[in-house]
């Protein structure tokens, strides 16, 4: 109001001052904003080098005394004890042995959790490391071990950071992973629904390059169906065997000359799932492996099948059904239905895309890479809580074969190149930290 008497071109030339002046400032203030935000990640990655000597012996210490599902008691004080003395608020008890850790920011804002499952595996293999498994019979066959530490380091570098962290964190350690009985009973339970998650975030050691991370919005593995198809007394094994097969074949959907049953594929970086058109892409296939149970004068094929489209899964019973009706041995068909079925890791499209700009944006564009393919046979029932809330599962590479260290998930020369925790640790305390401070 002052300048309405002025004449319009000073005006104009003081306005124009003005401008520059205020997109000078706003220049500073972003350039202040992103170097501040370096020294931040950068501190992160130094907090981190730190404690890995810690966090490696930590993931030993779970590795030599590994318990099955339902039974991680050892495992849950180790967690709870640590997470204690970092000063989180520490809920023990959880859906039995689970544990969470609670870390309150410097200010108001969301609820962010990170998931590590905490159970082995019932195996007796060869174990060529110095930390060998004390318990006969169970190994850390599967990495979760590895999980724990890396969500402990986690949580340790975060507690570093609260003042900068907006909202609260959840550090949940889940029993029970293997069975699929943890996270269904974590989620059920009244501190799940107290906690009130906006995100959730896991990971899962698998055999990609060491401290390799990859991603994929959606679907991660393929749906994983146990078919059972019933039959009348006429009907033999001999039968079975063979209209097995043939169904097997009928129903198959597969690019050619792939094999998408051949899981080291998976990490081949040619058709592997990093290339968009990995062979893991858009199949259907029945195992190899069926049972014959005979039943009260039936007799049942029982097997499992993989499906990467959510939308082809109504379309493969009556798909077998016309292959039935079509074969010798129509008539003595009685029925067939899904006896057990489960929902796969489903990943939010747009924390995904977030997840890989954050992460590419402080780490560099090769620290993550996409996933374009659906792994069978795996899955895991981080799904449970993607089901209460939008979530993000990752993997991360824990191969070195130059060490003749391969990651390779349930198989028995299982190993991990202990180099993936410090990957594990940066990348997620950064993406974790930046969530927290977006809208
Ligand atoms: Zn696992």
């Amino acid at each position: 109001m002052h300048n309405a008497g002025q004449p319009n071109k000073h005006r104009n030339m003081k306005l124009k001052k003005y401008l520059i002046l205020l997109v000078l400032l706003f220049s500073i203030l972003i350039s202040c904003k992103s170097s501040d935000k370096k020294t931040v990640h950068q501190n992160i990655e130094k907090q981190t080098n730190e404690i890995f000597d810690s966090l490696v012996e930590i993931r030993r210490n779970f590795h030599q005394h590994p318990e099955l599902a339902g039974n991680e008691k050892r495992t849950s004080k180790i967690i709870s004890e640590y997470l204690s003395n970092l000063g989180l608020e520490v809920k023990t008890g959880v859906a039995g042995y689970g544990v969470v850790g609670i870390l309150k920011g410097g200010k108001e804002g969301k609820n962010i959790a990170w998931r590590a499952d905490m159970d082995a595996l019932p195996n007796d293999f060869p174990d060529e490391v110095s930390y060998k498994s004390k318990n006969k019979g169970i190994q850390h066959g599967c990495g979760h071990d590895v999980h724990m530490a890396i969500g402990l380091g986690i949580a340790q570098v975060l507690s570093k950071n609260k003042e900068s962290i907006k909202g609260t964190l959840y550090f949940i350690f889940q029993p029970e992973e293997e069975t699929f009985v943890g996270a269904k009973n974590m989620v059920n339970s009244s501190l799940f629904s107290e906690m009130n998650i906006d995100e959730i975030y896991a990971l899962h050691v698998t055999a990609l390059p060491v401290g390799q991370i990859m991603v994929k919005p959606n679907e991660l593995y393929a749906y994983q169906k146990r078919i059972q198809i019933k039959f009348n007394d006429k009907f033999s094994k001999e039968d079975a065997g063979i209209l097995y097969n043939h169904i097997r074949s009928e129903i198959l959907r597969k690019k050619d000359g792939a094999n998408p049953w051949e899981i080291p594929k998976a990490f081949d970086s040619i058709i592997g799932l990093s290339n968009p058109n990995t062979i893991f892409k858009d199949y259907l296939f029945m195992e190899e492996n069926f049972v014959i149970e005979e039943d009260n004068n039936q007799l049942d094929i029982k097997a499992y099948l993989y499906e990467t489209n959510k939308s082809n899964l109504p379309n493969i019973l009556p798909k077998i059904e016309e292959i039935i009706s079509k074969s010798e041995y129509k008539d003595k068909f009685i029925s067939t239905s899904f006896i057990q079925e489960n929902p796969t890791v489903l990943n939010d499209k747009l924390l995904t895309e977030n997840a890989i700009n954050t992460l590419t944006d402080i780490y560099g564009s090769k620290s993550v890479v996409m996933n374009y393919g659906q792994i069978p046979y795996f899955n895991d029932d981080f799904f449970y809580f993607q089901q209460k809330t939008s979530g993000v599962y990752f993997l991360l590479g824990g191969s070195n074969l130059e060490k003749g260290i391969n990651a390779m998930n349930h198989a028995p020369n299982f190993g991990v190149d202990e180099e993936c925790i410090r990957v594990g640790v940066k990348s997620f305390s950064s993406l974790i930290l930046e969530r927290t401070n977006s809208e």
